[in-house]
């Protein structure tokens, strides 16, 4: 929507759980984890994805990857279509997309030392040439994430959240991705901490030309660190905006909730708290029209029969609202 060649373009992503019951196990119900996301990225351009727990935002990193198979749409990556990949082609794009995780311990193997973990991707594509190489890389790599190479001999349980989610990130350089998704990489952190890999991953962008894909669950932790955010909302891209617009003009009445919530450093200025009433709704059964229209504070009748698409306001600034944009 910015970049007319984005590294990453999504049209139309869906993912369908079923949900089986029954004797024999049939499929009683279906969960709409993500129901049509479209999204470009552009090739050193940090997106952030927010949107509260269940929103469908860790599916789509997820399918984009190819972790998990979409029900439909299209994933393009590099002018390739990831949905239709096999074998090697699968096998390079792995190369070229890495994911950093929540919580690093879960996705560290407690039972490899930190070199072993980190070396396993360039043995696995080929990337050293011997042992000693492969050695002189992971040494590189701790460096790089501000780790020590002694630490290469230790095990993940021996280090803090934060030099673990160091070790995820060194283990994701590894393979000198083009695109990293980070599924919440800080949220499992302190508030101190978050800053620090926050920064690292900043850092990290500049000198090895990174795109990202940042998700989170709130606004305030991808302000600084996105060049555009796309709000989720229930399966569905609500806004998607640059992050300096969306932050000082949200539009969607979601967006402007989620923002009443965020802290403004300057006590002389006041935000209105917006609360919306009730939870978000199961996504087995998402309401009609505009899935939000349940919880808007500005809902009219045909909200809920009508459903509402992407329309472009100011430039580059999308939003899915009958009432805006
Ligand atoms: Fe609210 Fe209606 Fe806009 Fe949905 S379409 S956000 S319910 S005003």
């Amino acid at each position: 929507m910015t970049d007319p060649t984005p590294l990453l373009s999504v049209r139309g992503l869906k993912k369908h759980f079923s949900v089986k019951g029954g004797l024999l196990g049939r499929e009683v119900d279906r969960v709409y984890a993500v129901d049509g996301v479209s999204l470009d990225v552009a090739a050193g351009e940090t997106l952030g994805v927010v949107g509260e727990s269940g929103c469908g935002k860790s599916t789509t990193g997820r399918c984009i990857m190819r972790l998990i198979e979409p029900s439909s749409g299209e994933i393009w990556f590099e002018g390739r279509d990831v949905t239709r990949l096999e074998g090697e082609e699968l096998r390079a794009l792995r190369r070229d997309m890495q994911i950093i995780f929540q919580d690093p311990f879960a996705s560290l193997n407690p039972r490899h030392t930190v070199g072993g973990i980190i070396g396993e991707a360039l043995v696995i594509h080929g990337l050293a040439k011997n042992r000693r190489d492969l050695e002189a890389r992971v040494t590189d790599l701790l460096e790089t994430v501000g780790l020590r190479p002694d630490h290469m001999r230790r095990f993940p349980h021996e280090f803090s959240g934060g030099q673990r989610q160091r070790i995820g990130i060194a283990r994701a350089l590894a393979v000198q991705p083009k695109l990293i998704v980070c599924d919440e990489p800080v949220s499992a952190l302190d508030v101190s901490i978050q800053a620090q890999v926050i920064n690292l991953l900043e850092d990290l962008q500049e000198k090895f030309n990174l795109t990202y894909l940042f998700i989170a669950h709130d606004l305030s932790v991808v302000e600084h660190i996105s060049d555009r955010v796309a709000v989720m909302y229930l399966g569905r891209v609500v806004e998607i905006a640059p992050a300096r617009a969306l932050y000082d003009n949200p539009q969607h009445p979601y967006t402007e909730a989620l923002l009443s919530a965020v802290p403004i450093p300057d006590p002389k200025l006041k935000r209105t708290r917006i609360v919306l009433q009730g939870d978000v709704p199961n996504p087995i059964h998402p309401p009609s029209g505009c899935h939000f229209h349940t919880r808007c504070p500005i809902a009219e009748p045909r909200c809920s029969v009508e459903t509402p698409t992407l329309k472009q306001g100011t430039p580059g600034h999308f939003v899915s609202c009958h009432l805006r944009g």
